[in-house]
């Protein structure tokens, strides 16, 4: 058995699952998601299986990103509470993905909904300049 055979996200692309579809075309899907963080809760997933960010091309990241700011945009003129939006991709177990098909998580927010991220920006330690300077230095080179 495949991977693509065993993930519940090919099977949505394919029909052949049950699904409640935004947006489908040659290139990304978009569907509820059955566990929303609010009402309205979208995820947008490549047609093709790639476990993480590695298989998902250029072009088709641009898709997925053009798509997510579409129905970030929508909440409001389908009636959906969004005071703001997070645009959301858990890449690797370790950052919380659990369903290993890539997807952005198109999450619309209101204040006091309880979501977020655990550290705040000013619970953070902020590096020295050299060091962020550092770290660009080495990413960039990195990009290729
Ligand atoms: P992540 O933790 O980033 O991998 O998110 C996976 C998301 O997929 C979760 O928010 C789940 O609620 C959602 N999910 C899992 N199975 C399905 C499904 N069959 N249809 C729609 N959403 C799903
Ligand atoms: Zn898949």
């Amino acid at each position: 058995m495949t991977a693509e055979s065993r993930c519940i996200f090919c099977a949505i692309v394919a029909g052949k699952a049950e699904a409640s579809v935004v947006h489908r075309d040659e290139l990304v899907t978009a569907f509820m998601d059955v566990y929303p963080v609010n009402p309205g809760h979208t995820l947008v997933v490549p047609n093709h299986h790639s476990e993480g960010l590695e298989g998902v091309e250029e072009e088709v990241g641009g898709r997925i990103w053009a798509v997510a700011r579409r129905i970030a945009l929508s909440f409001g003129r389908a009636g959906i509470l969004a005071e703001g939006v997070n645009l959301f991709l858990a890449n690797g177990a370790v950052a919380g993905q659990t369903v290993f098909h890539c997807h952005l998580h198109v999450i619309p927010r209101h204040s006091g909904d309880g979501f977020g991220f655990k550290h705040g920006v000013f619970s953070r330690g902020r590096p020295g300049r050299a060091e962020l300077d550092e770290q660009a230095r080495k990413l960039a080179l990195g990009l290729g």
